[in-house]
């Protein structure tokens, strides 16, 4: 066993209480305190990874740079660390079983019965030290998905109770986040969901070493003492995660918990030096102290559920803070736009960003926008989907190719400008079958992402399985729509740019999940820019 110490964090009461910001708050304090830390999910449901699932019932799908299709979890932890994730931080029951399975049939198991312990919780421990046994890392931090006490759940809340065995005393703990509702009526904050969920945990065996309380108001002494006392846990050990303005205020309340601090002393890391947190406070105060506003409409699908584009919200806060401008999002939902609706739902709107997405629902209402703010000069950013959009509205209107489409939408347009390459054609399977991961792209000299950028070559994330079509890319280029950036190895166009235009980028890849609160996205910084220039004339 490598020498770094592991870190669970477990849910009680109810799902959607905020682990995965708590993890990266952690995960953001320890590092600030010169710790080399990495945050890892385990998932307790059975898709081998979440890239099937619906945007509507599990949120956006974030795509590392090794082409893995993951939790959104794993986007905050690259936000607030500013580090990369990789296949290994995100982790499936699905997996697990696939693993143990293939193993199987390989003979690994030979004249065993395979089981749930040892042989899948073999599986997941495996997997929880695997990066720990890199030497890459001080701390690890496993979040485990789901509650205690979902049936699925329990092989992952085992591997936990083993793990803390296996790597001894001081080399692990447990924080566990549970909910202290507030009951008007009795004006009562309440321990007992709390202290159920604990005893749950005591009988699969575990004892939580921190109580983290997620809660609207403070916890008094004396409901901490109360906790401490049926929780068996130490009273500086009951932490308080009080609702948050922002999920970025997260590190700080936690740093005032001194949750840091416990952790530090639990595991006897005997690192002495503060928290270097001054760099995440000056971006606090710029992101609460705006001198401009800008009002972007997000036109996409899944507006219902902002979740399915946590990182495009995300990125919006990072460059806003870093413009010192509040950007207020306005979620619009592309199947309201229409040739009469369009000028009214973007009267008062200072730039339009056309999302990703997926299948036929929706489209031809961001074609409709994206003419709208092409015609009438309003800043643009398409990603993906979006940038398809761009091109496609590009080839009708201004090349005048009628029924110019992507063959997502049309298989049989007559003029395929954005379409499937010839090693998509033949792929089958839905899951991990899109180009995904990190690709090169090369930037034109004298374009305005060139520009932002400040960079000749970068690397984005893509996620898509259609492709701008390179048979019309002359005639677009000589109708002034021009091929930004450029894949070196295949020839793929990944940005196009209108240089008559303020600002109108569209992007093959997506420029969101790489923007960190450290490293705001160079594009969404030009984006919003131009948008507040927009809003000034
Ligand atoms: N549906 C498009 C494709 O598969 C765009 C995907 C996306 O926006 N992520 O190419």
């Amino acid at each position: 066993m490598a020498s770094a110490k592991y870190i669970f964090v477990t849910g009680g009461v109810t799902s959607s209480l905020g682990k995965g910001i708590i993890a990266a708050s952690l995960g953001n304090l320890l590092q600030a305190r010169g710790l080399r830390v990495t945050i890892q999910k385990f998932d307790p449901y059975i898709n081998i990874d979440p890239g099937t699932l619906n945007p509507y019932e599990h949120g956006e799908c974030y795509v590392t740079d090794d082409g893995a299709e993951t939790d959104l979890d794993l986007g905050h932890y690259e936000r607030f660390l500013n580090i990369t994730t990789s296949q290994a931080n995100n982790v499936t029951t699905g997996r697990i079983y696939n693993n143990v399975i293939t193993k199987e049939r390989r003979g690994d198991y030979l004249g065993k019965t395979v089981q749930v312990i040892p042989h899948i919780t073999d599986e997941i421990k495996r997997n929880f030290f695997k990066l720990g046994e890199t030497g890459d890392y001080d701390v690890v931090i496993t979040e485990i998905g789901g509650c205690v006490g979902d049936i699925e759940s329990l092989p992952f809340i085992e591997a936990v109770r083993q793990s803390k065995w296996d790597v001894g005393e001081h080399n692990a703990l447990v924080i566990h986040l549970t909910l202290i509702p507030y009951l008007k009526a009795a004006k009562e904050l309440k321990t007992k969901p709390t202290q159920h969920s604990v005893k749950q945990l005591l009988e699969a065996g575990i004892q939580p070493d921190i109580l983290a309380c997620r809660s609207e108001k403070p916890l008094p002494t004396d409901i901490r003492k109360k906790l401490a006392l049926f929780c068996n846990v130490q009273l500086n050990s009951v932490v308080e995660a009080l609702d948050a303005s922002t999920i970025y205020d997260v590190p700080l309340l936690m740093r005032k918990e001194k949750l840091d601090e416990r952790v530090l002393a639990k595991l006897k890391l005997s690192n002495k030096v503060q928290p270097q947190i001054d760099d995440w406070r000056n971006f606090l105060s710029r992101l609460k102290n705006p001198t401009n506003e800008v009002n972007i409409g997000l036109i996409g699908k899944y507006v219902e559920l902002p979740d399915a584009y946590k990182s495009i919200a995300e990125a919006f806060i990072h460059a806003g803070a870093a413009l010192e401008t509040k950007v207020n999002v306005h979620w619009i939902s592309s199947e309201t736009i229409t040739e009469k609706s369009v000028r009214r739902i973007l009267r008062d709107i200072d730039g339009v960003l056309v999302a990703p997405g997926f299948g036929e629902r929706g489209v031809e209402g961001k074609i409709t926008a994206v003419r709208y703010v092409r015609e009438h000069k309003i800043p643009f950013f398409g990603i993906c989907l979006g940038m398809q959009c761009a091109v496609v509205e590009f080839a009708r209107n201004v090349l005048n190719l009628e029924g110019a489409a992507s063959t997502e939408l049309d298989a049989k347009a007559p003029h395929p400008v954005i379409d499937l390459m010839e090693d998509q054609k033949n792929i089958k399977n839905m899951g991990g079958t899109m180009r995904l991961g990190a690709y090169d792209c090369k930037l034109k000299k004298g374009t305005k992402v060139a520009d932002a950028y400040h960079a000749s070559k970068v690397d984005e994330r893509h996620r898509h399985r259609y492709e701008f079509n390179n048979a019309y890319l002359e005639q677009i280029e000589n109708a002034g729509m021009t091929a930004a950036g450029i894949n070196p190895e295949s020839g793929l166009v990944e940005i196009v740019e209108l240089e008559d235009h303020p600002y109108f980028v569209g992007t093959q890849f997506h420029p969101e999940l790489k923007s960190t609160v450290m490293n705001p996205h160079p594009l969404f910084v030009s984006f919003v820019r131009a948008t507040v220039k927009n809003k000034k004339s």
